[in-house]
């Protein structure tokens, strides 16, 4: 039997389904009807004993194609081709390899037995995308491995690799040899037997077990709606007959694939897919890097490293004196020790990163250097000095990199005698953890350059989004104007803990005010002193963020900012601030009005939008999704809104002109306005 993406072989007496739907076999209508007719040839040739379901290429189902849950879903749906499976009397045996996720790991849970390979991940990742499994993976898994490691997994969306899962006996067994041969001798051992999951008892748990795996999803997850039904599903497997539990999971899978939420992280989830795809680039060469050297072994080179270490390579640090180098890898030794004792890591694991770590202040070190990332103070002077000596230490092709978060990576790039080899790399804070990554595209940076950026971020697992040069780039920029704003609404009348209060519940991780706090005022003021001469004098300008700097009061790092830091924590409201703000709002003339949590959340959300149109229009970057993948993964934006631009493009138009005539207002009158006609079109 053939259809184009399913096809059928006979070895001996098993029937070999094998599904074919490069590059990841993603479960289609196509695939799910060429499976169901592949069962309807075993079910009806009682000659066979049995089918192995295998995939072909690098990997089983990978997952579902996304694209198809947006819209009205065909028959066969996945759970009738599970049903078909079950109900045929000889067995089916799935033979994993590469990824089984989501209703590909499903499908296989829907089988009679399970066999993988050593380097296959399972999963079930629904509800990271806003569902929760629909085609049965929240009923047949706990009958495996029990309720509250059910509840983990689903909520979390878990990629177990194969070891743990045969641990658990999600896998009857691994395949040392050939998966096809390995399969195919587990389905004789059968001997003809069924095996439904769906007859299987759900081992018993206590309820303490259950109740603290489901504490612990609800706070990663946020509470979400997806992770209380999730939850909610899996119980279900030790309360209802199966029959009546697959309906109700079906039932909710439907319901929530067509909320808001399942297509906001649908966007999300194309939208961090193409970040790192540049057709533009394709035919620069994607080189192979294997170690780095940085330079500057504060806060960020020390990030930058350990997550290089983790990824494999090898690191040089180069610092100016023995006693930052000394810092610098306490911090890195520090960092691997926690992770030791927090049992994260085993010691051996630790020990050989810590051993491809080395330390210098010689510039010779840089003699066979293939990638340079330079992470010294945010200081034009220091870093095109620093540039000059890279220049002369590294070998022609190697590709230098900074850091900077707002300095123009061109100056930079001119202190060297080869601008086409540098590139702004710019991490975010804590560096080994977060995953965005803005590649900088300098006036004169090579395709070369460019590609060996996205490849290292990729190879150090990052997300990185391609950005013009332009002050602050893509996210620090519409940061930036959204901060301002957020000032403004002091002046206005709204506490810091009113406008925190208000963003956090529309999503945000942390207000303005508490991030502020948390990274150091310090750093945006230093700022605003350096480009003070750009400003125009006639805009307005809050004083609120200098005046407590001009007190020292530069966040948690000093015991306050916009809030108290006495006693640790978030902070609390503090009466100093609040005097600042009232003095600097009578000094400028302005009366304090009451504001709606609603207006806070608008004028904010307008002044993101508003700079993200500007951000499109100069060019920094030509993709309006890459805008929510930066905001999102650098910013604490809330994921479930889709970023900025998604939002936006939800908003009744009268919503988004009462935001602009807001903001247009918060800067009296002179607002640069945007075109968010190049942001509301959908592509
Ligand atoms: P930091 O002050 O913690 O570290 C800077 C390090 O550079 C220090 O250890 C210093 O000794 C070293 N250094 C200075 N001059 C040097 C020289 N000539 N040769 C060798 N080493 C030298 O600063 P940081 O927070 O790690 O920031 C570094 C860069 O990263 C800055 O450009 C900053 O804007 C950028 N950045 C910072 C963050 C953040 O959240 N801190 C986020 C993104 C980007």
């Amino acid at each position: 039997m053939t259809t184009t993406l399913v096809r059928t072989e006979r070895r001996d007496k098993v029937l070999v389904i094998i599904i074919d739907n490069p590059p990841v076999n993603a479960g289609s209508l196509a695939v799910r009807s060429g499976i169901a007719a592949a069962i309807d040839l075993l079910a009806r040739d009682p000659a066979l004993e049995g089918a192995v379901l295998i995939g072909a290429g690098s990997t089983f189902i990978a997952g579902s194609d996304l694209r198809e849950f947006g819209k009205p879903l065909e028959a066969p749906e996945l759970p009738q081709v599970i049903a078909s499976i079950e109900d045929c009397a000889t067995p089916v045996v799935a033979a994993l390899h590469g990824a089984a996720l989501g209703g590909g790991f499903e499908l296989a849970l829907g089988c009679d037995a399970r066999v993988g390979s050593p380097g296959l991940v399972v999963g079930l990742p629904e509800v990271t995308l806003g569902m929760i499994p629909g085609a049965g993976g929240t009923q047949r898994l706990p009958r495996i491995v029990g309720l509250p490691t059910s509840i983990e997994w689903i909520c979390a969306g878990t990629r177990v690799p194969a070891a743990q899962a045969l641990e658990a006996g999600v896998l009857d067994a691994l395949a040392e040899g050939a998966l096809l041969d390995a399969a195919i001798e587990h389905l004789k051992s059968m001997r003809g037997r069924k095996r439904l999951l769906r007859n299987e008892p759900v081992p018993p748990s206590d309820d303490i077990a259950v109740a603290s795996a489901e504490e612990r999803a609800l706070k990663a997850g946020k509470g979400r709606p997806q992770v209380r039904e999730a939850i909610a599903a899996v119980k279900m497997a030790a309360a209802e007959p199966v029959d009546v539990a697959l309906l109700k999971e079906r039932a909710v899978f439907t319901r929530l694939r067509l909320a808001d939420e399942a297509f906001a992280l649908r966007h999300l989830f194309f939208a961090e897919r193409n970040a790192p795809r540049r057709p533009e680039l394709a035919r620069a060469p994607v080189p192979d890097i294997g170690r780095i050297a940085l330079i500057g072994a504060g806060l960020m080179g020390t990030g930058i490293a350990i997550a290089a270490l983790d990824a494999g390579l090898e690191v040089t640090i180069l610092e100016q004196s023995t006693d930052a180098l000394t810092r610098g890898r306490m911090r890195i030794e520090d960092y691997y020790q926690s992770r030791v004792e927090g049992r994260k890591l085993d010691a051996p694991s630790a020990a050989k990163r810590l051993a491809r770590l080395a330390m210098t202040s010689e510039w010779t070190a840089l003699a066979s250097a293939q990638f340079v990332i330079e992470a010294v103070f945010e200081n034009l002077d220091v870093k095109q000095q620093v540039f000059r000596s890279i220049d002369r230490a590294a070998p022609a092709g190697a590709i230098l990199a900074t850091n900077t978060s707002y300095l123009d990576v061109d100056a930079i790039a001119r202190a060297t005698t080869r601008p086409q080899s540098v590139i702004g790399l710019h991490f975010f804070s804590p560096a080994n953890l977060m995953k965005l990554v803005e590649v900088v595209r300098g006036s004169e940076s090579s395709d070369v350059a460019l590609s060996a950026g996205l490849a290292l971020a990729k190879k150090l697992r990052k997300l990185p989004v391609l950005t013009g040069n332009a002050f602050g780039f893509v996210g620090n920029r519409i940061f930036a104007a959204y901060r301002r704003h957020c000032e403004y609404m002091l002046e206005d009348g709204a506490t810091p803990q009113e406008v925190d209060a208000a963003l956090e519940s529309f999503g945000f991780a942390m207000g303005p005010f508490a991030v502020a706090d948390m990274s150091g005022l310090d750093i945006a003021w230093r700022m605003r002193q350096a480009t003070a001469f750009s400003r125009d004098p006639a805009a307005r300008y809050c004083t609120i963020p200098d005046l407590l700097c001009e007190m020292a009061r530069f966040g948690r790092k000093s015991g306050a900012g916009y809030y108290s830091h006495e006693g640790g924590g978030r902070g609390k409201p503090d009466a100093v601030t609040l005097e600042v703000i009232r003095k600097a709002r009578e000094s400028r003339g302005r009366v304090a009005q009451p504001m709606s949590v609603e207006t806070i959340q608008l004028r904010a959300m307008a002044a993101i939008v508003n700079e993200a149109a500007l951000v499109l229009e100069e060019g920094v970057t030509d993709r309006p999704e890459d805008i929510d993948v930066v905001l999102v993964n650098g910013y604490g934006f809330p994921r479930w809104e889709g970023g900025p631009i998604h939002w936006a493009r939800r908003q009744p138009a009268s919503k988004l002109e009462l935001g602009m005539k807001l903001l247009q207002e918060a800067a009296d009158g002179r607002l640069r306005r945007g075109n968010l006609g190049l942001l509301l079109e959908k592509p």
